[in-house]
């Protein structure tokens, strides 16, 4: 009977042969990173390996751990256990773990998607005989219109905003959502409107995706804005930025929110927020069936938010598929963002 190359532990996900943990909840000897978001990037461990595009922002994250890095493709060899990062597609850094042993192939995907992002590598197709997938929009009300659209409303919300003198304030993740978006408003020619701000939240963040090579337009410090552009400026900033005193010298600021979860309409009511724009660092419903397909495995272990759906769609598909209870969180779910108080 072929060996489990990733198992569930008290831990996290573990590779037993590799005696290695792939995104631990808890502190492990040897912890392979996926990417820097705070549910798949914990402290505490003795080490940690991830992919030389995540590190400057891993070490954000995580100040003073011991980090080594691959390169995407570089195969490293670990108790005659093949393991390699590939991108995932996510955010800068992001990588899909593949594990090789005695012929049989496992991939951990992290978390991924298939839309084009200036911000990092693109995701690349790898086959497996069994692969362990995310789920966080495993629903099939989650199908998502192309980024450059949805860049376009910004962009269009933004210059009306500015024409009524009201400022831009656009809730969306710290790391990953607001590098993207603010690369791609660049690239949709759309930062003539007035200046890109950011929350102080976002600098370093910024800051270690420029020290990576991204190509980031020109981001103003919001707490810098002179008082004239400050009814110009599209402001990005962090949900729990909301309702706290920073947000008064905005005055009467227009607010959106820039999520996977504004495709529904009990996340766009939620919490008061004028504009949803349902932008996802994540695979839609079609993506993720797609993706599934495009592995080959006849085995499939779904993590995150959704897995029962995805898990009865696999099994009436034919597939082996089971989920796993991970710790890892839906990012930017509705219960993280921003509260009516805050506009
Ligand atoms: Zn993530
Ligand atoms: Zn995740």
């Amino acid at each position: 009977m072929a060996v489990n190359l990733i198992e569930l532990s008290p831990a996290g996900l573990y590779c037993p042969p590799g005696r290695f943990h792939i995104d631990p909840w808890r502190p492990v000897a040897c912890a392979v990173i996926t990417h820097a978001h705070a549910d798949h990037a914990r402290a505490g461990s003795e080490r940690y390996l991830a992919c030389d595009d995540a590190a400057q922002v891993l070490r954000v994250r995580l100040p003073g751990a011991a980090i080594d890095t691959l390169p995407y493709g570089a195969p490293m060899l670990r108790d005659g256990v093949r393991v390699s990062l590939h991108p995932a597609g996510h955010v800068l850094g992001a990588a899909q773990v593949r594990i090789e042993y005695r012929g049989e192939v496992w991939v951990a995907s992290g978390d991924y998607k298939r839309d084009a992002d200036p911000t990092c590598a693109p995701f690349e197709p790898l086959r497996a005989h069994a692969f362990v997938t995310e789920s966080t929009f495993g629903l099939p009300i989650f199908r998502w219109r192309a980024p450059a659209e949805v860049v376009d409303d910004i962009a269009g919300w933004w210059r009306a905003n500015a024409a009524a003198g009201r400022t831009s304030m656009l809730f969306c993740y710290a790391f990953g959502k607001a590098q993207r978006i603010a690369a791609m408003l660049a690239r949709a020619r759309a930062l003539n409107v007035g200046p890109l701000a950011a929350h102080g939240a976002m600098s370093a963040l910024n800051d270690a995706y420029r020290a990576s090579g991204v190509d980031l337009p020109p981001i103003v410090h919001a707490t810098a804005l002179a008082a004239a552009d400050v009814p110009r400026a599209l402001v990005l900033a962090p949900p729990s930025a909301a309702g706290s005193p920073w947000m008064r010298r905005f005055g009467d600021f227009a607010s959106g929110f820039a999520s996977g979860w504004m495709q529904t309409r009990a996340g766009r009511r939620r919490r008061g927020i004028e504009r949803g724009f349902a932008l996802s660092d994540h695979v839609d419903w079609p993506g993720l069936l797609a993706t599934i397909a495009d592995t080959g495995a006849s085995r499939v272990l779904v993590t995150h938010g959704e897995s029962s759906a995805v898990v009865r769609w696999l099994r009436e598909h034919g597939h082996d598929a089971a989920a796993l209870a991970t710790e890892f969180a839906a990012e930017g779910e509705p219960e993280a963002m921003p509260t009516a108080g805050a506009a």
